[in-house]
């Protein structure tokens, strides 16, 4: 199951995501996928508007620290950025798999770096920057509880 969308601008971006929190339930896993730039944090900023995070909630590319932790919310928000991870065995150190069993949402941007380390039933979200304003996103459910989340949007 595949949706595909079109955002002009970062607000569109982030209220498309909101939507997509709003329905997120403690154990979904969302992958995010494409280049810097392309909206992946910004995508992660209306996810957390979604699950219930104050508007002023510091939402930024966790890049030098891998992973921030933004408890708070309807449900808690683990945000990944695995850029530097130098492969996902280093994920055995940050307890990755408790997090993704755990009673949060977790969101990994640069997801395809780990694709041994995902679990089965996810969400990719794809992201290219088309212009300067305007990004295609392709949102594809793999697994069961997945599609369920791709078919309340
Ligand atoms: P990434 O995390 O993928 O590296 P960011 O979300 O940090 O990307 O950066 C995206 C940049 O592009 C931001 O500066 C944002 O304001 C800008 N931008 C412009 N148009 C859009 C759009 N339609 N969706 C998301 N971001 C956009
Ligand atoms: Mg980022």
């Amino acid at each position: 199951m595949i949706r595909n969308y079109q955002t002009n601008s970062a607000e569109e971006t982030r209220s498309l995501a909101s939507n997509l929190g709003a329905v997120l339930r403690p154990g979904d896993t969302l992958c995010l996928i494409g280049d810097l730039g392309a909206g992946k944090t910004t995508f992660t900023q209306g996810l957390a508007l979604g699950l219930g995070l104050p508007p002023d909630e510091p939402v930024n590319s966790p890049t030098f620290m891998l992973l921030a932790e933004h408890p708070g919310g309807r449900v808690p928000l683990f945000h990944f950025d695995v850029y530097r991870l130098p492969d996902s065995s280093a994920l055995y150190d940050l307890a990755f798999d408790e997090y993704l069993s755990g009673d949060g949402v977790v969101v990994i941007e640069w997801a395809d770096r780990i694709t041994d380390a995902l679990p089965p039933d996810r969400l990719d979200i794809a992201f290219i920057a088309v212009s300067y304003d305007t990004r295609q996103i392709t949102v594809m459910a793999r697994g069961e509880r997945a599609k369920e989340i791709l078919s309340q949007l």
